[in-house]
């Protein structure tokens, strides 16, 4: 039943294996995996944990063990991986950024701001809203040179 598995587990890792095993390669972890589960081969007291293995087990390779079924599952993991890590939302260009002393900003549509100190501006930073989770991309010119008038009054002390 697909439902013994839990909706993000990582099938691959259920039955041993991983992403890049060839379809021969997934059959023979899982006939290992599905070894190790069979009640004669476990303890009494081991054998409702072998159950709920072995049960994991038929419902990740009745989706892996299908070419069909385990494409539509690598396509949704990478979707989910990518969701995941920092998601970028906007690229933004280092001169739509608003400069207040030596600390760079960019509205997010929540309401909050992108944050940066001019001193980590550089090209691909990703920066993140400090109020929602959205992330922005810096794209920085090569040519660019920090706006001067945050420190025109700044003397020796
Ligand atoms: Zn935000």
């Amino acid at each position: 039943m697909a439902d013994a598995v839990e909706s993000h587990a990582d099938l691959y890792k259920i039955i041993g294996s991983d992403v890049s095993a060839s379809k021969e390669e997934l059959k023979k972890s899982y006939r290992k995996a599905l070894l190790k589960c069979y009640p004669d081969k476990v303890e009494e007291s081991e054998r409702e944990a072998a159950l709920n293995e072995y049960l994991k087990l038929e419902a990740a390779w009745k989706i892996l063990g299908d070419d069909d079924t385990r494409r539509q599952y690598d396509a949704e993991s990478n979707e989910r991986h990518v969701q995941q890590s920092v998601a970028v939302n906007e690229e933004v260009e280092v001169e739509d950024m608003d400069f207040d002393d030596d600390v760079a900003y960019y509205p997010c549509r929540c309401g909050g701001s992108y944050i940066l100190q001019e001193l980590d501006i550089k090209n691909d930073v990703i920066v993140p809203c400090d109020i929602c989770s959205l992330h922005i991309k810096l794209i920085v010119p090569d040519h660019w040179n920090a706006p001067e008038a945050s420190t025109e009054d700044v003397a020796p002390i």
